[in-house]
């Protein structure tokens, strides 16, 4: 039992997370770098501490630190929010070990999900489908790897155990490239990772990103709030999400989400977490499970009602879920674009002061920002200033309200990928939807965007 939560995290999420605890009537303590004391989450804290300079490894990555910030506090529960360490391991046994609720599932889930292998093996001991593949760890020997790798079949993918964030991959076309394409992925895994694990999946050439959320309790029960598709991406990083995924079969998703949701129950995974499926050819595969709350989380939250972050607190206060599979309902359309601070069309950052912010309204419009005019974006972290989402009763309402929410939003100072949002919510391979993860690298490399305006 809490009564304080300590929000381990900043920008947008820890400002959600805030809200979140407000309007369940428990106090938050927030925990800031020196370069964010300006944050909004700060000021609206109950209590706030500055835990260390701007650089993210002296600050919200010093766990000490933050468990002491906890002590000092009074919290007796600590969120993560994204990022961060939001999936490690060994904080959230730090946590549990100080006797406070780390908001996530148990450190041994994130441990077993945060190993692609061992969680694959455990997904398809679920009846998850997985990508065909090595299906364990590879073998150390030469002539092991290569009969491996013409039982997976050419192309393929050499990926790391303990890879993230897009790194720790490898694409092998041919046969002759495998044996130093998979030492040269150990090498790299052993140096960034702490482990040289590796194994081989099939390698989609044209797949779709699309994942199922789930929702599980201490109690035994799990749901599945849907799907998101997440394929406008570019170098793995997703741009625009939405839900439900244009035209694919609603009873196979239903089937995929219960066997999510059969999953958590299996290995005993609580809280908030995404399995992530590329999809090609009408099949679902699983590639990994983020065992935290995720940037894209409104979109579900829009299509179902359900809040997200309000139940990731309910559960860890050791309270049954306040739904069953059956109360929920999917509502319309929605749309998540994200906003950076960044040059839309070289994606270079571009932190700096904010000299002017109107954020948009209407109906189905949702921001999730920490902007305010004379914010001053610090260089030091990922550039994500927020979130625009629309929802609809159709997906071409969900559009027409993201172009008009994109037309009035203002954002000066610095620039923003919302000239890239504008072009993309005209352009006709979107409005079709349905398209694959590199989608928006073709439309870049073909020059789609050269007579776009600048920022
Ligand atoms: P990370 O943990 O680094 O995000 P993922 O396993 O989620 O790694 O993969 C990241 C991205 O790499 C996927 O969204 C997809 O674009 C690509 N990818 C991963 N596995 C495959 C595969 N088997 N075939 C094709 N693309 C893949």
């Amino acid at each position: 039992m809490f009564d304080t939560v300590l929000i381990a995290n900043r920008g947008e999420i820890a400002l959600r997370v805030l809200r979140a605890c407000k309007a369940l009537g428990l106090k938050t303590v927030a925990v800031h770098s020196e370069a964010d004391s300006n944050l909004r989450h700060v000021a609206l804290a109950d209590q706030a501490l500055c835990i260390g300079p701007a650089p993210s490894p002296k600050s919200y990555l010093q766990k000490g630190e933050i468990l002491l910030a906890a002590r000092l506090t009074g919290a007796g529960a600590i969120h993560p929010g994204y990022g961060f360490l939001s999936e490690s391991a060994d904080f959230a046994e730090m946590v549990e070990d100080a006797g406070l609720a780390f908001i996530g599932p148990s450190a041994a889930a994130i441990r077993l999900m945060g190993d692609k292998v061992s969680a694959k093996r455990a997904m398809a001991a679920s009846g998850v489908p997985c990508v065909p593949g090595s299906e364990g760890a590879l073998s150390e020997n030469s002539e092991e790897i290569r009969a491996m790798g013409e039982r997976v079949g050419y192309p393929l993918i050499v990926k790391a155990a303990g890879g993230g964030g897009g790194r720790g991959m490898r694409i092998v076309r041919a046969r002759e490239e495998l044996l130093s394409a998979v030492a040269m992925t150990r090498e790299e895994a052993g140096r960034a990772f702490g482990n040289s694990t590796v194994y081989l999946e099939r390698f989609l050439e044209t797949p779709r990103h699309v994942e199922i959320q789930v929702l599980a309790d201490t109690h035994g029960n799990a749901v599945w709030l849907g799907e998101r598709d997440c394929s406008m991406q570019r170098r793995n990083q997703k741009i625009i999400e939405e839900s439900p995924a244009p035209g694919i079969d609603r009873k196979e998703i239903a089937r995929i989400g219960e066997l999510c949701a059969q999953a958590c129950i299996d290995v005993g995974y609580t809280g908030a977490g995404t399995f992530e499926f590329l999809y090609e050819d009408g099949a679902f595969y699983f590639i990994e499970m983020n065992t935290r709350v995720q940037v894209e989380h409104p979109v579900t939250e829009l299509v179902t009602g359900v809040d997200i972050v309000a139940e990731q607190l309910r559960i860890a206060l050791g309270e049954p879920l306040s739904m069953r599979q059956s109360d929920i309902r999917f509502e319309g359309h929605a749309i998540e674009c994200r906003l950076n601070a960044e040059n839309p069309w070289t994606f270079v950052p571009s932190p700096g002061r904010v000299t002017d912010w109107i954020a948009p309204g209407g109906p189905g419009v949702r921001v999730e920002s920490h902007m305010y005019v004379g914010y001053s974006i610090p260089p030091n972290y990922d550039s994500l200033i927020g979130k625009l989402l629309a929802h609809g009763s159709t997906r071409e309402q969900a559009v027409a309200r993201m172009r008009v929410a994109l037309d009035e939003i203002l954002v000066a100072g610095v620039d923003t990928t919302v000239p890239l949002h504008r072009e993309l919510m005209l352009e006709a391979g979107f409005n079709a939807g349905g398209f694959d993860i590199h989608h928006l690298e073709r439309l870049i490399d073909s020059g789609a965007f050269n007579g776009a305006k600048q920022p």
